[in-house]
């Protein structure tokens, strides 16, 4: 009998010496809150993204809410969202005051530019593009539709650190936002960034993180706490600076899935349009109607063969009981997204992925959907 190989997991974390050098030594300088190496991250942040300002908060939703906030959306304020998303993207909405109205996505598995329009009204404060997977939105036209309504836009950039879209980096067209989570290419745990070019926008933004103060028991808004602190920046700085690797990793673990995987009936893998540097948070394939199995069946196959596996996502944000009659979620039909939410499978493409484990991954998808 073949020797049982250990499971792939469809995430891992990876930190080291470095990580550890650095945590270790935030805890002996007496300084664990906000200071010196947040400071030195959101520069680094700021520099590799093109923008002028990031600014450092506790995880990639308060980011989305601060976003929003200091674009001053307003309780009736409408948003333009894609429904294919992490729920984080519409509840930071609701939480900001916000009313979501979802615009269908493309084969990109991102906003369709063409379906912005048609819910365009004197409501619409924000077009909210999510880059998923690590794919940026086809943002020209995107930021066409804004400009033209006066509309402001931000990126929900929480899985795409890094990526490009006509050689412009992920965050730098709008308000951009980031999640450092666990599962994130780039992570200390729980953490979030925004990224902005406007000045007055990067104050606002340090105003609301630290209780709208600008000093010392001198407020100037009502403010929050979403402060990071130095020894989440001491995990993600020498993460950053290792970045070109980690994208190249993805990325070699993409293409080789993707050349492994190309012909198989019923399955479809994932687009990358020319004009786009792809990160690969994720690595997402298509089951369609003439796969001899459904999505489902097929994840009960990877995962008997050792193959991590996951639905990023099963349903569409708002469709679930909490969001049906919520007065701040207007429900559109969004048919593609509402198929695409039933087709898709993601498979490991992390940098702990071997070329051996690329060809165990395409041995068990094309032993499982051999007709
Ligand atoms: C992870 C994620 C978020 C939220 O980030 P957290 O750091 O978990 O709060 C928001 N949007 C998308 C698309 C995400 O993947």
């Amino acid at each position: 009998m073949a020797q049982q190989l250990p499971p792939i997991p469809i995430s891992n974390v990876d930190v080291g010496q470095e990580e550890i050098d650095g945590v270790t030594e935030v805890l002996r300088s007496g300084m664990l809150a906000q200071g010196p190496r947040v400071a030195e991250l959101e520069a680094a942040f700021a520099e590799l993204h093109g923008v002028a300002h990031a600014v450092a908060v506790n995880n990639g939703t308060t980011a989305l809410v601060a976003a929003m906030q200091a674009l001053d959306v307003r309780p009736g304020d409408e948003v333009i969202v894609p429904p294919f998303s992490f729920i984080a993207t519409l509840n930071a909405i609701l939480e900001a005051g916000g009313r979501a109205r979802f615009a269908d996505i493309g084969p990109d598995y991102n906003l369709d530019p063409a379906a912005i329009e048609p819910l365009v009204n004197e409501r619409t404060k924000v077009i909210l593009p999510v880059h998923l997977y690590g794919l940026m939105a086809d943002m020209a036209p995107i930021m066409e539709v804004a400009f033209r309504h006066g509309v402001a836009v931000v990126e929900d950039a929480a899985q795409s650190v890094g990526a490009t879209c006509g050689g412009r980096a992920a965050g730098s067209f709008g308000v951009g936002t980031f999640s450092l989570y666990g599962t994130k290419n780039v992570t200390c745990g729980e953490g979030g960034m925004i990224t902005t070019g406007d000045a007055a926008i990067a104050d606002r933004l340090r105003l609301l993180r630290n209780q709208g103060m600008r000093a010392r028991y001198q407020y100037e808004i009502a403010g929050h706490n979403y402060r990071l602190t130095d020894l989440q920046a001491a995990i993600v700085l020498p993460q950053l600076r290792r970045l070109k690797t980690i994208k190249e990793a993805r990325q070699a673990n993409a293409a080789a899935l993707s050349a492994g995987l190309a012909g198989v009936p019923g399955l479809l893998v994932p687009p990358v349009p020319a004009d786009r540097e792809h990160v690969w948070h994720q690595y997402t394939v298509r089951v369609t109607p003439d796969a001899v199995l459904d999505r489902d069946a097929l994840s009960a196959r990877l995962t008997e063969a050792g193959v991590g596996n996951g639905f990023y996502y099963p349903r569409l944000m708002h469709d679930y009981d909490c969001y049906r009659d919520h007065p701040l979620v207007a429900q559109h039909s969004t048919p593609f997204a509402a198929q695409v939410a039933g087709e898709v499978i993601s498979l490991p493409v992390h940098p702990g992925v071997s070329a051996s484990d690329v060809d165990r991954i395409v041995e068990a998808v094309r032993t499982a959907l051999a007709a």
